[in-house]
């Protein structure tokens, strides 16, 4: 019996062998990573900086750990270059393959990158693994002025971090307000005050154009004629889920890698969850969807077919000096906003046009407090 293959060991790829685990400790089960395959919270690589964490710090459990806990093989530092989903292998890079009855995609997603002009591009660098939280800790050693391209969710998360760590902050991007993409202006200005007092800079409704080296730093040419001058670039315009592996061996796939509410890809028993895979339609690149996910592919990987069903899930941005709270409208949702100010913050609330509340943004200590209040208001997601 070759058993079931999860590739990726991140939030998606250990939860779900945690789930099925819970209802079957026999099936022979490996998981694949590209990384050292420790167990830790992705979440904390924008929140570390300040607390002056290590990346090593932030590890909870050790590949080995890992794989004792769940009786399962943990092949690390190996990469999937390609699935058959005729023969029911994959083949990694190495040029070995791996057997399976049942797979699980759980491959998460990758940074965008955007090409600039000027020799100093290439030295972008990006954080979306324990790997590059490490690099960029130890490129920030004695660096006291940072740009972060992308005023989005994890970019202000970013910010904040780097800004609690004492360096000074230069936030660069074509949006008028942070978070242009989540909330309405009112609720974006006023996360932009929270973050201007502890010190942060914004250059907004601009774009990079050039990042040239200069001395031991870096000098980056806005479109609006600024120069701004930094010792570490670092991105944050987004994450796209990775698609290619199961593009490339014909499975479905539009936005991430299509799946249904039994997260079953459009090839029997291959399923896909997390940042990599769009369940009927909504890529939802956050915590709560996977730990939604999980132990229902957990049951059905046990042999319970079960569909995931997605309550309300608002997202916390964690930016302590003005913290945030959205529940994200769908694009396709008719209504309006209504904005109170509260205290330092405010309070954004959209009703559709039968009155219902559909999503919100709230901003600030007092306005934040709300939050369970209203998402119980909310429309289940799925
Ligand atoms: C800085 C940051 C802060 C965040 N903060 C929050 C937050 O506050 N709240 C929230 O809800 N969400 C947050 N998120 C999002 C959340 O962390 C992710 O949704 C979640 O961790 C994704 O888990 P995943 O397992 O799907 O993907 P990943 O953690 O990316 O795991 C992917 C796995 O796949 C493996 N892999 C990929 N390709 C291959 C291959 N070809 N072969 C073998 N292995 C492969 C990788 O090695 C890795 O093990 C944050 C994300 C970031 C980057």
């Amino acid at each position: 019996m070759a058993g079931i293959l999860i590739l990726g060991t991140g939030l998606a790829g250990y939860t779900v062998a945690r789930e099925l685990r819970k209802h079957d400790a026999s099936t022979p089960l490996t998981l694949v990573t590209l990384d050292d395959g420790a167990y830790y919270t992705k979440p904390m690589l924008s929140n570390a900086l300040s607390q002056d964490k290590t990346a090593d710090a932030l590890v909870q459990q050790s590949a080995e750990a890992m794989g004792r806990e769940l009786d399962a093989r943990i092949r690390t530092r190996a990469t999937v270059a390609s699935l058959d989903t005729g023969a029911r292998q994959v083949c990694l890079a190495s040029g070995e393959s791996l057997a399976f009855d049942r797979l699980v995609l759980a491959i998460g997603a990758t940074p965008i990158e955007f090409t600039y002009e000027g020799d100093g591009a290439s030295d972008v660098m990006t954080v979306n693994s324990l790997a590059d939280y490490a690099r960029f800790r130890e490129a920030l050693e004695g660096v006291d002025r940072v740009a972060l391209i992308g005023p989005g969710l994890i970019g202000c998360e970013f910010a904040d971090d780097m800004a609690g760590s004492g360096r000074s902050v230069e936030v660069i991007g074509p949006d008028a307000y942070p978070l242009g993409r989540l909330v309405p202006e009112a609720a974006g200005r006023a996360l932009q005050r929270g973050l201007e007092s502890s010190g942060i800079h914004f250059h907004l409704e601009t774009v990079v154009t050039r990042i040239d080296r200069e001395g031991d730093g870096y000098c980056l040419h806005l479109k609006n004629g600024d120069q701004v001058r930094a010792g570490v670039v670092l991105s944050a315009i987004g994450l796209r889920p990775r698609t290619a592996l199961a593009a490339a061996a014909g499975l479905e796939v539009n936005r991430g890698i299509v799946v249904d509410r039994y997260l079953t890809t459009s090839v029997d028993g291959i399923h896909a969850l997390g940042d990599c895979a769009e369940v009927e339609g909504q890529v939802l690149p956050y915590v709560m969807p996977i730990l939604r996910a999980a132990p229902a592919l957990g049951r059905t990987l046990a042999g319970e077919p079960t569909a995931v069903s997605y309550p309300a899930m608002p997202v916390r941005v964690k930016t302590p000096s003005h913290p945030v709270m959205v529940s994200p409208v769908s694009p396709n949702a008719r209504g309006q906003w209504s904005v109170d100010e509260v205290g330092e913050g405010v309070k954004a609330l959209f009703h559709g046009d039968q009155g219902r509340l559909l999503g919100f943004a709230l901003t600030g200590q007092e306005a934040t407090r709300d939050h369970q209040a209203l998402t119980r208001q909310l429309p289940t997601i799925l």
